[in-house]
């Protein structure tokens, strides 16, 4: 079957042959974590632990009572030495719970088995929510608010394409955790009232096209999608033209285009939170980069600090290097190794000074057109950037700013090295705010 894809991205190296090919692993777990409250696009939490209270794994430490929110949960057995402002992966700091592990057992236990399909849609949907479930491929929107659709959905979409460089966790996931993503599948298409499941896995993953293949043989409505290899073929958009030739009009919805998409490894997490009642107290972790020690893909704790998972894989960081939370196109470069690993942190990579892409100076446009080329939601990057960099709000609306995915190809193939993914992404919030007083006001 020919591959499908979009129009428009790039292609770009993969580097994922440190880590495809290494069977997931549990990592220690540090001698303390540090969380994150809020780890979610939403409503913040409130903290429900105080300093000094002994906290178990699985146990709720922050909640909010929005509906666009997702609660937070302790990742080890311990105590909570301090409910403060701690260094958040994506800059500054963030309001978080630290605990101080005690003893050598860390694991969930589950106190209850259940089967999904004596579950009510109400009840599937509540066991996620309960559980803090967020997008893991990155996006971060909870969960339950996604599954809860309020147009008809007739397809839900697996995004098995992992298309940014380096990571290989959801890749690891597919193979080693097949049964429970498909079970997944089936939870998630039921609450949205999908008949379809494509699950869309580029070509450079065969062994998982093709064991997904063999499982899904007599699975009517659900089947495998292979894409072609193409950067940013994993975002919603991209995904949804790939799969179903549906074109996402501006300011859409998937669920407008009776879609919904869920990352695998988000959708396996589902399945543990419905039939086991596991919070989303750990995830995959690809850890990669040509000089780190033991590259892998680990189960970590969420809170678990940066510092503590370099020196588990034996990175001791040079000058200059840099080290990533996320993928190299939208992961966040780190500027300390204290904050602790996320929900969406699909890895932690160490980039050298060859290949990290340094500060350097950037010039004037050359209007040699490369970023409008390769723009996949056919924009004019230039323009925004220069706009964008004037602050230049009302035409930053005319040129449709508030539709860039972020995806930073702009950026990597323009010839003046201009930053422009960094321009447009630092006008967005002032660009909501806008359109959120339009609409108010
Ligand atoms: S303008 Fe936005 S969507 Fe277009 S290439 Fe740049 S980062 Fe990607
Ligand atoms: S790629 Fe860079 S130089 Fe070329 S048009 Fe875009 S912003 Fe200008």
């Amino acid at each position: 079957m020919k591959a499908k894809t979009f129009k428009g991205g790039a292609h770009i190296p993969h580097y994922k042959s440190w880590t495809e090919h290494i069977e997931i692993e549990k990592m220690a777990v540090a001698p303390y974590v540090i969380i994150p409250l809020s780890q979610h696009i939403g409503a913040p939490n409130e903290p429900l632990v105080k300093k000094g209270d002994k906290v178990k794994v699985g146990q709720k430490i922050g909640d909010s009572t929005e509906f666009i929110s997702a609660p937070v949960h302790a990742s080890a057995n311990g105590v909570v030495t301090d409910v403060d402002y701690f260094p958040y992966y994506a800059g500054g700091e963030a309001l978080s719970v630290r605990i101080e592990s005690e003893g050598d057992e860390h694991e969930f236990h589950p106190t209850v088995q259940r089967d999904p399909e004596s579950m009510s849609v109400e009840e599937l949907r509540s066991a996620i929510r309960e559980a803090g479930l967020v997008g893991m491929g990155g996006a971060a929107f909870p969960t339950h608010a996604n599954i809860s659709p309020k147009t008809p959905v007739d397809s839900l979409l697996l995004n098995g394409a992992e298309c940014e460089p380096f990571l290989t966790c959801d890749h690891r996931l597919m193979l080693e955790k097949s049964e429970e993503l498909i079970a997944g599948a089936k939870i998630m298409m039921r609450c949205i009232g999908a008949e379809k499941c494509y699950i869309g896995i580029e070509v450079n993953k065969p062994d998982a096209i093709d064991k997904l293949q063999k499982m899904l043989e007599n699975e009517p409505g659900m089947e495998v999608v292979p894409l072609e290899v193409k950067y940013p073929q994993g975002y919603k958009s991209t995904l949804i033209k790939a799969i179903t030739g549906r074109d996402v009009p501006r300011g859409a919805r998937s669920a407008d285009l009776g879609c919904v998409v869920r990352n695998v490894g988000t959708t396996i997490a589902g399945y543990e939170a419905v039939v086991y009642g596991k919070p989303l107290i750990e995830r995959v972790v690809t850890v990669s980069g040509p000089k780190v020690g033991k590259p892998g893909n680990y189960i970590v704790k969420i809170g678990t600090p940066v510092d503590f998972i370099l020196q588990q894989c034996d990175v001791v960081p040079e000058e200059g290097c840099k080290i990533v939370m996320g993928g190299p196109m939208t992961g966040k470069a780190l500027t300390t190794l204290e904050p602790g690993i996320v929900k969406s942190a699909t890895g932690i990579l160490v980039l050298p000074p060859d290949m990290a892409s340094a500060e350097v100076p950037y010039t004037d446009c050359v209007r040699c057109g490369k970023c409008v080329e390769y723009c996949p939601m056919h924009l004019y990057p230039n323009q925004l950037s220069i706009y964008a960099e004037a602050e230049l709000y009302d035409l930053l609306e005319k040129w449709n700013a508030s539709d860039c995915m972020d995806c930073g190809i702009c950026s990597y193939v323009c010839p003046g090295h201009r930053p422009i993914a960094d321009f447009v992404r630092k006008i967005q919030p002032e660009l909501k705010e806008r359109s959120r007083a339009g609409k108010t006001g």
